[in-house]
């Protein structure tokens, strides 16, 4: 549990502030280890977000003495830690608390996707689709790109061995939809030159004419931010072949087959998706407060389409069976929020 915490009064806050009111000096962020639960209840009347019953309230207590409420499928016994083990080949799901760095430092301890390797060649993928301004939710907002940056730099991945990258499918150039999104300003602000994948090369494996910059990366990030109604994860990743590539084979072939050479060419790819605030299929924007992670995109959408309550799966995934999806971290019951009903 993250919290932050007077270094001179040691008064704590679970939220995050910049200074102490009371001694006027910035206070630290700090972490407590373990959570053990310390009171249950069991529910059995469900309620409009909690339809499923029964389901257990958790008061959790770290080992600072920090105290938080948790909705659990389990019935968990007083005294018992709550633990989670990594699993790289699960869909892993957390929930984003006020603070997108622990979100993803937890995907991180889930999936354990940061290879362990000297000058770490990293290529994050935002999505840019469109030149909207990032409340209204169409693309990767900048808050989330700039803490993956910090979290890689946080984890020693140097500045200079960071690329960010992805390309425009349609009319609209990609440095307007960069920069009006807020984009292009976070690259900046953590000095690094985004590049537009159209313009570099690209390298024919099979069917697939994939961009070199992202053949070259040790590790790539897809990033994108999911969307009520659609299978934003799987759709970002098509970025990473030549426009026409793309275009042909989506002529010829099921794009759940691009998909499948696709992930089978790119090895180090890895999604981790934003769902703090999404966009609805109405396009009014609701908070959902989620992190989901895992090497599969169409598993990680079909998830997604689970947790939101879509009523038509997308295309895309409708042959997706929820229940062969290995989950970890949170349980899908736990985060569901139906986005059509409010
Ligand atoms: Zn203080």
């Amino acid at each position: 549990m993250l919290y932050f915490e007077c270094p001179k009064c040691k008064r704590i806050w679970q939220y995050p502030i910049d200074m102490c009111p009371f001694c006027i000096i910035e206070v630290e962020r700090k972490k407590g280890e373990k959570s053990k639960v310390i009171g249950s209840s069991k529910v059995v009347i469900g309620s409009l977000n909690h339809k499923k019953v029964p389901y257990y309230g958790l008061l959790l207590e770290d080992e600072k003495g920090n105290r938080w409420a948790h909705k659990s499928m389990n019935d968990v016994k007083i005294g018992d830690e709550i633990q989670c083990n990594v699993n790289k080949d699960a869909i892993s799901i957390w929930r984003i608390k006020y603070d997108q760095l622990e979100a993803i430092e937890e995907i991180n301890k889930l999936l354990d996707f940061l290879p362990n390797k000297k000058d770490l060649k990293v290529l994050i993928i935002p999505q840019i689709n469109v030149p909207n301004y990032s409340y209204f939710r169409d693309n990767t907002s900048p808050e989330f790109l700039s803490t993956m940056v910090e979290f890689l730099i946080n984890n020693n991945v140097k500045k200079e061995n960071i690329k960010i990258a992805t390309q425009s499918f349609d009319e609209t150039p990609i440095e307007a939809s960069a920069q009006k999104s807020g984009l292009l300003d976070a690259c900046l602000k953590k000095e690094i030159t985004p590049s537009d994948l159209s313009k570099s090369n690209f390298v024919k494996q099979g069917n697939l004419e994939i961009s070199e910059e992202v053949l070259k990366a040790d590790l790539v990030i897809n990033l994108p931010l999911l969307k009520g109604g659609d299978t934003c994860t799987t759709k970002n990743i098509f970025k990473v072949l030549k426009k026409e590539n793309y275009s042909s084979l989506k002529y010829l072939k099921d794009e759940r087959e691009i998909i499948k050479e696709l992930s089978v060419a790119l090895p180090n790819l890895i999604n981790i998706a934003e769902a703090e605030f999404i966009q609805r299929p109405n396009k009014t924007i609701i908070f959902t407060g989620l992190i989901l992670g895992g090497k599969d995109s169409l598993k990680l959408d079909r998830v997604f389409s689970e947790i939101v309550f879509h009523k038509k799966l997308p295309e895309l995934i409708n042959d997706i069976e929820i229940n062969d999806i290995e989950t970890n971290g949170r349980q899908i019951e736990e985060v569901r929020y139906n986005i059509e009903s409010y």
